[in-house]
């Protein structure tokens, strides 16, 4: 049995989608910014899709800006937004558990003579509102946190940062990667002022996602060349991919609540058998405040790594959260911000619930991991050397 579970990492792409895709690669092929009919038409799905998207979101279409990805949405709204305020300073509010896309940026930023503020999070994965109020200062000019964890999924509590960053006058991006699709997002209600997202996470196609830039703010552009994305991201636009993300962005929004319904019954149903049939484990997250298909353990007295190979013999898809960096394991940075301790970080694996999954899959793949965790702790000496202390942790 093949059993994909890694659906925080990316999605199969939607066959009706890839069907509403097709034509745009052999038939419909103009560059959207040409003046002829082949370019007329691809300009038309563009708009098409940018207002599907919009409408998904809740936004204006001219707010809707089609980018590569997360990762390059991300990198636009923070360093477009931090360069453009210069002048009002050079302090940034984050988290210590965003996604690289973000941290890594704000690193390089650091580099350059930004500020950069990393906000606590509680052990469910929260973030501490009160240390964000008290971190802003004058010069603070951009907080970026993250609406749905990509690790353990917990949900943060979106509109009253924004609400925190309007009182404060504060421009606010969240990177909705992961919570667009999973919960309901209205831009306007949320009160963001950047909102990232991506297309691969909804079962749209990889490689383009989009910012929402709320009308009115203004930030430097990032890549400069043609005219595209009224003027404001250069690179001819890749109309297949964009109609794919206008159709995927329609459906994640109007079946939101039975899809989700449907995979957290199936997430809950895993993680309440896993509880119940694999001893010393700890659930990482909220209990409730998380997205839909997100199940995390820490596996005590295991390598996440050794679980995931051999689940992976079993044909089953799951993943770690530890960065293979220069050769050594790193744990998790969101783990350990939420206190896990290093030894248990080490033996976490997200499961990632779609709206593919079904019951066998899952009852397949926790008799897969019964086996594969007893096996692994049989022969671990840390396991048993522990397994007195760990038990209380
Ligand atoms: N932000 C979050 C929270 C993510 O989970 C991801 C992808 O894993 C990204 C950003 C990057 O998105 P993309 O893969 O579209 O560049």
């Amino acid at each position: 049995m093949k059993v994909y579970l890694d659906n925080s990492a990316t999605t199969k792409v939607d066959e009706a989608v890839f069907e509403k895709m097709k034509p745009y690669f052999c038939e419909i092929y103009g560059n959207a910014n040409s003046l002829h009919s082949f370019g007329r038409a691809a300009d038309k799905a563009v708009a098409e899709a940018r207002q599907k998207l919009a409408n998904a979101i809740g936004a204006k279409k001219n707010e809707v800006y089609f980018t590569s990805g997360g990762t390059e949405s991300d990198n636009w709204a923070i360093r477009g937004a931090a360069y453009r305020n210069l002048k009002k300073g050079n302090h940034i509010i984050s988290s210590k558990i965003e996604h690289a896309a973000v941290i890594q940026l704000l690193r390089g930023l650091e580099k350059s003579g930004f500020e950069v503020t990393y906000i606590d999070v509680d052990k469910d994965g929260i973030i501490d509102l009160e240390q964000l109020k008290k971190a802003i200062t004058p010069k603070t000019m951009l907080i970026s946190i993250m609406a749905a964890n990509n690790e353990i999924g917990t949900l943060q509590p979106i509109r009253e940062i924004a609400q925190i960053a309007n009182e404060y006058k504060v421009y606010f991006h969240t990177d909705a990667v992961q919570a667009f699709g999973n919960i309901e997002i209205d831009v306007k209600d949320l009160g963001v002022d950047f909102m990232s997202l991506s297309a691969h996470k909804i079962y749209g196609p990889k490689g383009v996602g989009a910012l929402y830039i709320k009308s009115g703010v203004v930030i430097d552009k990032q890549l400069v060349g043609g005219h595209q994305e009224r003027t404001m991201r250069g690179g001819t636009s890749n109309v297949p991919g964009i109609v794919g993300f206008g159709f995927a962005a329609e459906e994640a929004a109007n079946n939101l609540s039975i899809r989700t319904g449907k995979i957290r019954n199936l997430r809950d149903y895993f993680v309440d058998r896993v509880f119940k049939e694999i001893p010393d484990i700890i659930y990482n997250g909220h209990k409730t405040k998380r997205l839909s298909g997100n199940a995390n353990f820490s596996f005590k007295g295991i390598e996440g790594e050794s679980i995931l190979q051999r689940l992976d013999l079993n044909g089953i898809a799951v993943s770690t959260g530890s960065a293979c960096s220069s050769g050594s394991l790193e744990p998790s940075h969101v783990l350990l911000a939420i206190g896990v301790p290093i030894e248990h970080a080490h033996g976490s694996i997200r499961f990632s619930f779609g709206k593919y999954n079904t019951r066998e899959e899952a009852d397949y793949t926790i008799e897969k991991l019964k086996a594969v965790v007893k096996s692994l702790r049989d022969l671990s000496p840390l396991y048993v050397q522990l397994e007195g202390d760990m038990k209380n942790v």
